[in-house]
């Protein structure tokens, strides 16, 4: 599933890929893409606007159109953006197209078809609100701070976990409304880095495994971008190729082998849900509560 350093290596491909190109024409293939908005419709709003940047803001990439608005995609699970410079046989699980008035394409695939696109005006993915997101409300009005930029700071990231302070620090990482584009991968690497055990509650953080966990979270971001992304299963960027980041887990889809720091035997458990690995040694589990 593809994470903030699988979205920014997209999004900065297409930085020089689609750049001043302008929309001829857009086709939905499966109806739910532009969801709830008709296809139809989407292609009218679509039609003769120019592209005039290309960004990435959480986990979605983000074309900003001539006048204001922009076109944002939710990859989700599986989704790809192709970029083709000629007519190409179309993905087998192409879901949109987008033709350019100069001939080139963008082609968006989807195996699971969870990925969606939406029009929005380019000031509502501002968010860093912090507010509770309401149910049916879209996410990308909510999503908090980005995790590479200035204003995550270690004084941000302390008053963050002490106002989410009962939840266990695991799957408060992913939520996008407190810090945006972490996914299950980099957040179980972060945890690993910063030796936080993922069971911690937030609330429990002391001040240096805060200020680790923020530098954590940083440096394995900034590596992801600089090795390309990870790919497993499905993620190409938007040239086709893999990432190399899968090459780099210290503890991501580890279970058995040594932990790189200590050689204690990496343990998968499941956190709210999700696969989850830690270095049992190096992470110390919380206390029980008594
Ligand atoms: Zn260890």
């Amino acid at each position: 599933m593809p994470e903030l350093p699988e979205v920014e290596t997209i999004a900065r491909q297409l930085q020089g890929l689609v750049v001043g190109r302008t929309i001829r024409r857009f086709r939905s293939l499966w109806h739910r893409v532009t969801e709830p908005e008709p296809a139809a419709l989407f292609a009218r709003r679509l039609s003769g606007r120019r592209i005039t940047g290309v960004r990435r803001r959480g986990k979605f990439v983000v074309l900003d159109l001539e006048g204001g608005e922009a076109l944002i995609v939710s990859l989700r699970m599986t989704g790809q953006l192709l970029f083709h410079i000629e007519t190409a046989r179309a993905h087998p699980y192409r879901r949109a197209h987008i033709d350019f008035a100069d001939g080139t394409s963008l082609e968006f695939a989807d195996t699971r078809k969870f990925g969606r696109m939406a029009i929005v005006e380019a000031g509502a993915l501002e968010g860093m609100t912090d507010r509770r997101r309401r149910v049916g409300e879209p996410l990308h009005r909510y999503l908090g701070v980005e995790p590479l930029s200035r204003r995550f700071t270690v004084r941000w990231l302390r008053e963050f976990l002490k106002r989410r302070g009962r939840s266990a620090i695991k799957p408060l990482l992913l939520d996008q409304t407190g810090i945006a584009g972490v996914g299950n991968i980099y957040d179980i690497e972060a945890l690993w880095r910063a030796k936080i055990h993922p069971l911690r509650l937030a609330g429990s953080l002391r001040d240096g495994e805060i200020s680790r966990l923020r530098e954590a979270l940083r440096w394995v971001l900034q590596k992801g971008i600089r090795y390309g992304g990870a790919s497993r299963r499905d993620y190409r960027d938007a040239q086709g190729a893999e990432g190399r980041m899968q090459q780099e887990f210290a503890v991501y889809d580890r279970a058995g082998e040594p932990c790189p720091r200590c050689g204690t035997e990496i343990v998968r458990t499941v956190v709210g849900g999700r696969g989850t690995f830690h270095c049992p040694r190096c992470q110390r589990a919380p206390r029980a509560p008594s």
